[in-house]
């Protein structure tokens, strides 16, 4: 079986890890959390990272964070992980949804400025994929009328947009660190910003919103989003070596592409755009409309070939759990709706060989010939 993502860790993971082991720093005390934290906001060019269990959690936090409530607004993709649109309903507050480009497969920031209303608090980019959010168009948007930008950035480490990384581009950013990342902790987010406000009310709510001067006594709610210190040994580690994997992602793009270029009846992701350099998180394909049969036959068929894939998101408009609370019932979004029902994406770990690129490419041209 070639499996859809497998990680790579020889690096310096181990020795780290040991290094716990021995130390007995196994806790979120311990110095590998600040030194990752640290490591991590220098490779981002912010000022500060708050390392937090997961990437889901660490966009509740920064939802939290903005004091993003009742009666708000924030505006997203509907072609999105659940944990953008969750965190927003958890606390209190409204997602607004627009469709996605079907090149780029980011969101639609043509339809932005038509959702904004007198509710709305921000705007949350997710950059889809491997390409970032064509950015300048939201921060004249969010410029013009006073919004945040919060930045899911958990596909996208070491991406720029116009040189700038990405994860530098909201006034907070979220990423995750979830083994098909690409660098993992096994379950890991981090929270980055340069407001100082912003990063110490992060820090409180990651840790139970605990005062230190009086320990058990809390003014606020927060929860415990803490990462351990083995977690932030794993991440110091992959940091190391991000530049490398960047260079790999992008060679193994590039690869899949030179072998299914011209293939008719897909869709491939685009190699770059005048912002920046696809760095394929994950090689997404999407059938076009004359194939006669679906994504899930389609990953079916590659299966039994021994050949793990996945499924693109499913849009939040087409959630039942979002339904059942009454929201974006009866909204259309084609676009979206599309790519969940034609999109799917191959092997894209970063312990791929180049070998196994050539067999899932043959099979695909297989599956699509018959
Ligand atoms: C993976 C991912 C997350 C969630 O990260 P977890 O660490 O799995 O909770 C959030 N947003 C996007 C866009 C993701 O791809």
């Amino acid at each position: 079986m070639i499996l859809v993502n497998e990680p790579l860790l020889d690096g310096n993971e181990k020795k780290y890890l040991v290094e716990c082991i021995d130390t007995g720093w196994i806790s979120s005390e311990g110095p590998f959390i600040k030194a990752f934290e640290e490591k991590m906001a220098a490779a981002v060019g912010r000022k500060y990272g708050i390392a937090v269990s997961n990437g889901s959690v660490a966009i509740d936090a920064a939802i939290v964070a903005l004091g993003i409530g009742k009666g708000d607004e924030v505006i997203m993709p509907s072609f999105t992980i659940i944990s953008c649109a969750a965190a927003v309903v958890r606390a209190g507050a409204k997602p607004v949804l627009v469709d996605s480009d079907p090149l780029t497969w980011n969101m639609d920031i043509d339809q932005v400025e038509a959702k904004i209303t007198s509710k709305t608090k921000a705007i949350m980019v997710v950059h889809i994929y491997g390409l970032p959010v064509d950015m300048d168009p939201i921060f004249a948007l969010a410029e013009k009328h006073g919004l945040k930008i919060i930045e899911d950035a958990a596909e996208i480490h070491g991406q720029t947009y116009k040189g700038r990384p990405a994860g530098s581009l909201g006034d907070i950013s979220t990423f995750s660190f979830y083994p098909n990342k690409h660098i993992t902790t096994g379950e890991g987010g981090m929270i980055m910003t340069d407001d100082e406000a912003l990063a110490n009310k992060c820090r409180s709510l990651r840790n139970l919103c605990f005062i230190p001067e009086k320990r058990f006594y809390h003014e606020e709610l927060g929860f415990n989003f803490r990462m351990t210190n083995m977690q932030a040994a794993l991440g110091l580690a992959q940091l190391e070596r991000l530049d490398e994997f960047v260079v790999k992602k992008r060679r193994m793009g590039e690869q899949y592409t030179s072998l299914l270029q011209g293939v008719t009846g897909i869709q491939l992701p685009l190699e770059k755009t005048p912002y920046a350099e696809n760095i394929y998180w994950v090689y997404g394909i999407v059938l076009n409309d004359d194939i006669p049969f679906d994504a899930l036959e389609a990953m079916k068929r590659l299966g039994a070939e021994k050949i793990g894939t996945r499924p693109f998101f499913w849009p939040m408009h087409e959630q039942p759990v979002f339904h059942k609370m009454g929201l974006f019932v009866n909204e259309k979004y084609p676009v979206a709706e599309r790519m969940a029902r034609r999109g799917f994406y191959v092997p894209s770990g970063l312990a791929l060989k180049s070998e196994q690129i050539d067999t899932v490419s043959a099979a695909v041209k297989k599956m699509l010939s018959k």
